[in-house]
């Protein structure tokens, strides 16, 4: 019996969430537990909540609330309720909204699977594009069908991977990496009720147009997959001679700074 942990940043009670339940817990011979935040937690990110308590609450059988973020989600599905005998599958989503390049960074549904991968548990991550004619019924089709691919062939210990559907007719599946932003995010200033002044962080993104990148096959209708690791190591830098180590080698700290 392959068990399946299910989560999201959108919260336990999301359409997407719902519909990637109802589809894996189809799959024969597999146990899903839903185990989401109570909430919203949209560009929560990798943040873990180290300073109260989390409550965990049963909402109906095999579903349950946290009043955290998608990683105290995983937390305490993996060391808590499912411990003993852990996911073998880590799915999150159908996150309500692509989550390409850049984005991934401050994502909590690409962040659940971040904490998979740390934890030694194969994981990957389904975001839907939510403008005009997009179906979550779609995208839990494709998520059913790589999550049977999935328990058949596991991933490779620390690679996750990062799904994003197109919101028309899916095409084809395409390999790609992270695209990058152009757009600067904006601030906007208000004043309160008040008379005191706040701020909303705004902006809406606007992709670089390069090939190969998860952006450009979402635009073409295509179903991007990302492979990811959590390694951040930049190789060619620490290896380059003429770069970097040119000079930090150089540097002496004096003794007091020792
Ligand atoms: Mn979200």
């Amino acid at each position: 019996m392959a068990r399946i942990l299910v989560t999201n940043d959108d919260g336990v009670s999301a359409e997407g969430l719902l519909r990637l339940q109802e589809v894996l817990a189809d799959i024969d011979g597999t146990e899903v537990i839903v185990v989401a935040p109570d909430r919203e937690q949209s560009a929560t990110s990798h943040s873990l909540t180290l300073h109260r308590p989390l409550r965990l609450k049963e909402v109906s059988a095999g579903r349950y609330s946290v009043d955290g973020t998608p990683t105290d989600c995983v937390s305490l599905a993996v060391f808590w309720l499912m411990k003993g005998s852990p996911p073998d599958l880590i799915v999150s989503g159908i996150n309500s909204g692509l989550n390409l390049g850049d984005d991934v960074t401050y994502s909590g549904t690409v962040s659940a699977t971040f904490e998979g991968a740390l934890l030694g548990i194969p994981s990957v991550a389904f975001s839907q594009d939510i403008s005009a004619e997009f179906s979550f019924e779609r995208a839990a089709g494709f998520a059913r069908l790589l999550v049977r691919s999935l328990l058949a062939h596991p991933l490779p210990e620390g690679l996750l991977l990062n799904v994003n559907l197109p919101a028309g007719q899916l095409g084809p599946v395409r390999l790609t990496r992270l695209g990058s932003r152009v757009y600067r995010q904006s601030v906007i200033e208000k004043t309160d009720p008040r008379g005191r002044r706040y701020f909303w962080i705004a902006g809406t993104p606007e992709w670089r147009h390069e090939e190969g990148t998860d952006h450009a096959a979402v635009a073409a209708g295509e179903i991007s997959v990302t492979p990811l690791h959590l390694d951040l190591t930049d190789y060619e830098r620490l290896n380059d001679p003429s770069g970097l180590n040119r000079w930090l080698l150089a540097l002496e700290p004096e003794p007091s700074e020792r």
